[in-house]
């Protein structure tokens, strides 16, 4: 028997309809992605890259296809399904950090297991100790977001991303708000984490940020190709 892949989309369609157009963000899209593989979606703006992570992180619908997250069709879960799935198995990083600004750094990372449930306080914060300090910043734990610089609040969403061990982190255009030298570290830090076992898949339209990855996967008007 092969081993499950940690996502698997099969012939994945996704139509916004906005009044009489109907835009094909992904047309028949086919992923496979195992256990610890690094991978980059690229692809010019518009091709449907934030589209498809959205899917994959079950932010959002789809019309047709299946997807299978780690061995489970979550085609078709309700809403409260797909947010413990979400919080269980998948970590976000986004281009803006999307960090809660009056939550300090060790409460922001610390958040997805308060909204998991069932894990105490102090192991919360001794978790959130633990992966702010794999992303360096053991010394930031009391600040709030706004004191840090952009490259440091990407480390803290990092680490808010992988503090729940999910099966695989999406990340968004991760380096898109930060200056080369922050978004090398970034990048840096990914690669890091994926040698040591993390599962990832990043979407970026930077070719010199992409060979970082594994494997490179173009998209082109909705398809993968
Ligand atoms: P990318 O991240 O590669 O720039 P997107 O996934 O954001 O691409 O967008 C893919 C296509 O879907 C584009 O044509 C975009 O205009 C369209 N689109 C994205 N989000 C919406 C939405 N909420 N409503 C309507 N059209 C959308
Ligand atoms: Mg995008």
């Amino acid at each position: 028997m092969t081993e499950t892949a940690v996502i698997e989309l099969t012939g994945l369609t996704k139509r916004y309809r906005l009044e009489a157009l109907d835009t094909y963000a992904l047309r028949e899209v086919n992923l496979r992605i195992e256990r610890g593989e690094f991978v980059a979606v690229t692809g010019p703006s518009g091709c449907g890259k934030s589209t498809l992570m959205a899917v994959m992180g079950l932010l959002l619908q789809f019309d047709q296809g299946r997807y299978r997250l780690a061995g489970r069709d979550v085609s078709d879960l309700d809403g409260d399904t797909r947010a413990l799935v979400r919080n269980r198995h998948i970590g976000f990083v986004f281009q803006s950090f999307n960090l809660i600004s009056e939550l300090t750094v060790l409460e922001n990372v610390a958040l997805p297991l308060k909204l998991r449930g069932g894990v105490a306080r102090r192991e919360r914060e001794r978790r959130a100790g633990a992966v702010l300090a794999r992303v360096g910043l053991e010394e930031r734990l009391e600040h709030y977001p706004h004191q840090l610089s952009g490259g440091q609040q990407q480390r803290v969403a990092i680490a808010r991303a992988l503090v729940g061990e999910p099966d695989l982190i999406l990340a968004d255009e991760p380096t898109g708000n930060l200056d080369s030298h922050s978004a090398e570290a970034v990048m840096a830090l990914l690669a890091e984490l994926n040698a040591a076992g993390t599962t990832l898949c990043l979407v970026t339209h930077d070719a010199r940020l992409a060979a970082r990855a594994g494997r490179i996967v173009p998209m082109l008007d909705g398809r993968m190709h």
